[in-house]
């Protein structure tokens, strides 16, 4: 993961999102050539792929293969959570 840049003031933020929800600061980040790195300590194999996910789609990347995605649904007016080739598979499961 490319690690964020940040400016000395973002990181009381950073921390003052760790200490409301750990899950939200989770990250890697650069602030003036020195890294942080927020991990969660002893993730479980299904933790991790559930963090995954959550990234992914907060990044607008398909939940499956992380290609960016560019369709909103509809709907929603949000962002598909698969990319046009994993949607295709699923419509083709469901029919
Ligand atoms: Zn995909």
């Amino acid at each position: 993961m490319k690690p964020k840049n940040l400016k000395p003031n973002d990181v009381d933020k950073l921390f003052e999102t760790l200490k409301k929800s750990g899950d939200d600061a989770v990250g890697s980040f650069l602030i003036k050539g020195h890294r942080i790195q927020i991990s969660k300590h002893n993730l479980t194999g299904a933790e991790r792929v559930k963090l995954l996910y959550r990234k992914r789609r907060e990044n607008g990347l398909c939940i499956v293969c992380g290609t960016k995605v560019t369709k909103k649904n509809p709907k929603s007016g949000k962002l598909y959570r698969l990319c046009e080739h994993h949607r295709g598979e699923i419509d083709k499961k469901a029919s």
